[in-house]
């Protein structure tokens, strides 16, 4: 595997690789890697000949009072996971090498899907994200890029910016690895002591609890929500952002479950904001 920083090397490897009539995958990450990363990075492997794995935590998509600065990192483990999912580049650039001028003068930016959820949660979040990712692609010109449905509102977001921009990339969503108790895992678990552990399964727990009221027949948004609520007070510390219910397609809120959906959330265990989702389709019922 061979790790580079800079963007000139990345591109000429890119075009060696495009010659040899090479497919190239691109895995894009922030680092702190674990399974649910290392799932990606190994269907990409089994889908194209060449794996880029870029680990870049982007300034942009991160708010004044985010935690930016105290985001985890762990090179070596990193490195170690890539090589053993048989990555070919781990592409690990600094700020100033995507910044050089620090804030760019140029932004890829989303509306409408950014409403609600986590974008009504963190404005800016997801300007960030479709600049750096962007950024990403016309760095590494994948035939394909993988992304996690654990960050369901990116994935549609990336979804459509790519249709809507018509970059000639083929997004491959992965599903959520999550632990044996059922909590997602996430790069930002890691800030979790261990009874706030003990405590972040209610994450998933009220996730499943809205699925079973849905399959129990209750459709209405608003007792769902209601129900969800009365659920998590259980719980003293976690501390709710958003529990929201959305159509699949274009995120708006629903007043009735029809069709394909999202239940989201972020919540709060202790100061670390942990978000998941299921998506439900009532033709599942
Ligand atoms: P991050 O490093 O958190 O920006 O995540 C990089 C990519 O990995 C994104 O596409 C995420 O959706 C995906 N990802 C993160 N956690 C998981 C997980 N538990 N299962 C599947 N994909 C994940």
């Amino acid at each position: 595997m061979q790790i580079i920083q800079d963007i000139s090397s990345l591109r000429k490897f890119v075009a060696i690789s495009k010659q040899q009539n090479k497919t190239v995958a691109l895995v894009p990450t922030m680092g702190y890697l674990h399974k649910g990363h290392q799932a990606l990075m190994l269907k990409a492997k089994q889908e194209c000949d060449i794996v880029v794995t870029s680990i870049f935590v982007n300034p942009l998509q991160f708010g004044v009072n985010e935690d930016l600065d105290k985001y985890p990192r762990n090179l070596e483990g990193d490195i170690a996971l890539c090589e053993e999912s048989n990555v070919d580049v781990l592409f690990t650039p600094t700020c100033n090498e995507m910044y050089p001028n620090g804030q760019p003068l140029t932004y890829v930016n989303t509306t409408k899907l950014d409403s609600n959820l986590c974008g009504a949660s963190r404005p800016g979040h997801f300007k960030g994200v479709c600049t750096v990712v962007s950024k990403l692609f016309n760095l590494t010109l994948p035939d394909k890029a993988y992304f996690g449905r654990k960050d369901i509102q990116q994935l549609r977001i990336i979804e459509t910016m790519v249709n809507d921009l018509n970059f000639p990339i083929e997004i491959i969503a992965c599903d959520t690895v999550r632990c044996e108790d059922g909590l997602a895992l996430s790069s930002r678990n890691s800030y979790l002591s261990p009874p706030e552990r003990e405590t972040a399964i209610i994450v998933p727990q009220l996730l499943n609890h809205i699925v079973s009221l849905i399959q129990a027949g209750q459709l209405d948004v608003k007792s769902l929500i209601q129900s969800g609520l009365s659920f998590l007070s259980e719980c003293k510390i976690a501390k709710l952002d958003y529990l929201e219910i959305v159509d699949y397609s274009n995120l708006e809120l629903l007043d009735c479950v029809k069709d394909k959906i999202i239940i989201a959330t972020a919540i709060y265990i202790g100061k670390t904001r942990l978000i998941d989702n299921i998506v439900y389709d009532l033709k599942d019922l």
